[in-house]
């Protein structure tokens, strides 16, 4: 079907008008491409990214399925969506109440960090729709409080992030507990992600499943780099770069918690307002942060990862790695952020040295280029790798001896051992411990010192999700 209309692919009246009501006037490509396969009773494993309009490509089938056709069991549940974070589910059930707010349907939710008495009297009241986050609602599960034996549809939103997060075993022991001749859907950024396969085919339970691959019109988002020395400068960049950028709201991504913490400081010393969204803080401080900020009272969002991911927020115009996204995926997530729906937005990453080699693969894996910019006044001194290779990775400007290459010290030649400067006096040298002479002091700290540690690498931020 050539460009269809909301009415060629919906055709209940209250939904329609919801539709309406929030100005959806033309579906998306998702939602063009899922609707029509959804209301056949497909199995459908669709790869849609974040901001391409899935919520509804899913939602508006499901709730017409459940308006216009005879319940299995009136108790259960007719439509479950999982979802991987708290804040995603609590995206998809506010687009849910929002599409049947002219109907009789009920929406609930259930996430981590909410009470499991309210959960429990929420599923009491048999909400036609549920939202959950997949801990959470296998621990109502077992508890005897679902009822999913007459269920119509199972949704599964961002199953490459479930199954990073490690909640793949979760979602199949819940899927378990599902109507046997339910529909399943499953959506993800990716369907390329090791192991997801394996997932599909227990969920699907060898059932048939149609592909049905989503493509992106990904040139409405620009995409930058600007070369950075090292963190103090990748600092000044930033506090520049809002300064003199033309937006009206930014994400600023980081890699770790403790980082984004930072930068939320360092930004309020600067004067903005910010909104922060990283696993350190507790449920409530996140869900304030993040209204404040869709509320446009605060222009700035300092977030990481996996905190932000899926989230759907509107107007965001400016995205900014102050450390480059660890994988394509995730990189991919960060800028999804803006350009969403079709509005155009940027992506500026700052690429220090550590960050070269990641910026191009992510560049190959996306068959992009980005275009290197600068901000007077704060140009790096490093300017790329010496020498790079044709991946477009650092080349390392070590040289290699050729294979079978004699060593150019000859093995009867006197070896020429090398004196530096520090060993000919005493610089530099550690002194011997002076334990003897302070019996009472720890021995470690005779010295003066502590002891060498080993260094610390800190993880990549993992969040709190459930
Ligand atoms: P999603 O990918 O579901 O998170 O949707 C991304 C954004 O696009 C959300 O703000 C939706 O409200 C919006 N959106 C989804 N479908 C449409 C549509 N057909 N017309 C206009 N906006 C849409």
């Amino acid at each position: 079907m050539q460009n269809p209309t909301f009415t060629d692919l919906i055709s209940h009246p209250q939904l329609l008008k919801a539709l309406e009501a929030q100005d959806f006037e033309q579906p998306t490509a998702v939602q063009a491409l899922t609707i029509p396969e959804i209301l056949q009773q497909k199995n459908l494993m669709v790869s849609a990214k974040t901001g391409s309009g899935k919520t509804a490509a899913f939602l508006l089938p499901a709730m017409q399925k459940i308006l216009t056709s005879t319940p299995v069991n009136k108790l259960s549940t007719r439509t479950l969506i999982l979802a991987p974070t708290r804040e995603l589910a609590r995206q998809i059930t506010k687009t849910a109440q929002l599409f049947c707010r002219f109907t009789s349907l009920q929406v609930g939710m259930v996430t981590g960090g909410d009470e499991l008495k309210y959960q429990k009297a929420l599923l009491r009241k048999n909400p036609e729709v549920l939202v959950a986050t997949p801990g959470r609602l296998l621990e109502l599960v077992k508890l005897g409080a679902t009822d999913f034996s007459g269920l119509d549809i199972l949704i599964l939103d961002e199953a490459d992030r479930m199954l990073e997060l490690g909640l793949g075993e979760d979602v199949l022991a819940i899927a378990e507990t599902c109507y046997a001749q339910r529909q399943t859907l499953l959506f993800s950024a990716t369907l390329e992600q090791r192991g997801l396969k394996h997932l599909i085919s227990q969920v699907m339970q060898g059932q048939p499943a149609e592909e049905i691959a989503v493509r992106e019109k990904s040139n409405q988002i620009q995409q930058e780099i600007i070369l950075a020395d090292d963190v103090k400068h990748k600092e000044r960049l930033l506090v520049a770069l809002l300064a003199k950028s033309d937006f009206t709201k930014a994400v600023i991504f980081a890699n770790t918690k403790v980082k984004a913490a930072q930068l939320d400081g360092l930004l309020r010393y600067n004067k903005h307002t910010v909104s922060a969204l990283h696993g350190d803080m507790t449920q409530d401080q996140r869900k304030r942060s993040l209204d404040i900020f869709r509320q446009d009272r605060t222009r700035l969002l300092v977030a990481t990862d996996v905190a932000a991911r899926g989230l759907d927020i509107d107007g965001v115009d400016l995205v900014i790695n102050f450390d480059m996204a660890h994988s394509g995926d995730d990189y991919i997530h960060r800028i999804g952020r803006t350009g969403r729906a079709d509005n155009s937005g940027r992506a500026v990453s700052f690429i220090a040295a550590p960050d070269w080699n990641l910026m191009s693969s992510i560049e190959r894996y996306l068959k992009v280029s980005f275009v290197r910019i600068s901000l007077p006044g704060l140009v790096a001194a490093y300017e790329g790798p010496k020498k790079i290779k044709t991946s477009g990775k650092a080349a390392s400007t070590k040289k290699r001896k050729p294979a079978g290459a004699k060593s150019s010290v000859d093995s009867k030649t006197k070896v020429r051992e090398k004196v530096r400067e520090k060993d000919k006096k005493n610089v530099g040298k550690r002194r011997a411990p002076v334990v003897a002479q302070h019996p009472q002091t720890a021995p470690e700290l005779a010295d003066g010192f502590a002891p060498l540690k080993k260094k610390r690498i800190s993880k990549p931020d993992l969040g709190d999700e459930e």
